[in-house]
């Protein structure tokens, strides 16, 4: 395996972090990058370096075809002022599972996660300190020959930035306003669903655009084929509690397989919740809600970590819960998920990675 060179600059970058912050808006000063060429036997010169622009050609192939695909995970500075990855291995696996999925090249997993360190020690002063706040790791991986034929990419680039991020709700823990579409659908069976790939999040805006012109903040997603079952929340995955039972929709393939899902899961099961992976039909939340069964809905995804809803919108059907206080089990999973973030609690279950 290849060294990561580093290749410090010489003039004086400084950090600052703005007093506020908007998700996705500060980059941090360095990257990570190595460059894949077929020609060359794949990947080559792993590179920590400045941030800068990078020169693209009109006919990168990513831009015409969308071979591109990216990740989300955090680094946190914990209360006994360690630096810590959560669960940076389960993004590692996904990405390469999206990679061969849409036929580009894997990236080796212990350079990846060699790279993360390096570049997340290097970036230390960029992960804010204030409560709620993190520093968001993504990683993006494209193809860049310039080629106008379809066909898979024989030259890659793949970058890893950093962008300090602060607490999803500033004003605390809100919950947000939901529709149901069954205009659109954001994955198809066997299609690419489960990776994530560009494409999904170009095609699931239009929808989301339409809930936002009625005064909803994101979409609930049904399923592709019968527009019947649950399968996501925006960009979410979705948990719905009913009486007796906790339901996340089962992998079908159309569904990320998000590593706060798994994290919910594995909480619940040790509380001792009957949680099940099933299919679960839109009627039956609806009918659920009419008697009185339908306890609690939330999202969980690595940006905001748990979002619990306020209303549902079922064609003219409007299930209402608290417009102002959060679900009570979305609260106890969001204290469980980020007390272990940031070291409040032991880390039973060795999800932090630790970096310095
Ligand atoms: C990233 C993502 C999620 C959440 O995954 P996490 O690993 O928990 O961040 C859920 N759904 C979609 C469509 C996503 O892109």
């Amino acid at each position: 395996m290849a060294d990561i060179t580093l290749e410090l600059s010489d003039q004086d970058i400084k950090v600052e972090i703005p007093e506020k912050l908007i998700f996705g808006r500060t980059l941090s000063n360095y990257v990570f990058e190595i460059d894949y060429d077929t020609e060359k036997g794949g990947w080559n010169n792993p590179v920590i370096k400045a941030r800068e622009k990078m020169p693209i050609s009109p006919a990168a192939m990513a831009l015409h075809y969308g071979q591109a695909i990216f990740e989300g995970l955090k680094a946190f500075k914990r209360v006994d002022g360690s630096i810590a990855m959560f669960r940076p291995q389960q993004n590692i696996e996904r990405m390469n599972n999206s990679a061969r999925r849409l036929c580009m090249p894997e990236i080796d997993p212990e350079l990846f996660m060699q790279a993360l360190k390096k570049l997340v020690k290097l970036e230390e002063a960029w992960i804010p300190e204030k409560p709620g706040h993190s520093l968001y790791i993504r990683p993006v991986m494209f193809a860049y020959d310039p080629f106008l034929g379809v066909r898979p990419g024989e030259q890659y680039k793949f970058v890893i930035m950093l962008s300090p991020v602060g607490p999803y709700y500033p004003e605390g823990f809100k919950p947000v306003p939901i529709m149901v579409t069954d205009k659109y659908v954001r994955a198809a069976s066997k299609g690419v669903g489960e990776c994530k790939c560009a494409g999904n999040y170009a095609a699931s805006l239009m929808a989301q655009a339409e809930a936002k012109k009625m005064g909803f903040s994101q979409v609930l997603w049904l399923d592709g084929i019968h527009q019947k079952y649950v399968e996501e929340v925006g960009t979410m995955n979705i948990f719905i509690q009913l009486k007796d039972e906790v339901v996340t929709p089962r992998l079908t393939g159309t569904i990320l397989p998000g590593v706060t899902r798994r994290s919910v899961i594995q909480i619940l099961k040790d509380w001792d919740y009957n949680i099940n992976e099933r299919d679960i039909s839109i009627d039956e939340v609806a009918d659920a809600y009419r008697k009185g069964s339908l306890l609690e809905i939330f999202g969980t995804g690595t940006a905001a970590v748990i979002s619990t809803l306020s209303k549902l919108k079922y064609n003219d059907l409007t299930m209402q819960f608290s417009d102002t206080e959060a679900g009570e089990l979305g609260k106890k999973l969001y204290k469980e998920i980020t007390d272990i973030q940031y070291g409040r609690k032991e880390d039973k279950y060795n999800w932090m990675l630790q970096i310095s």
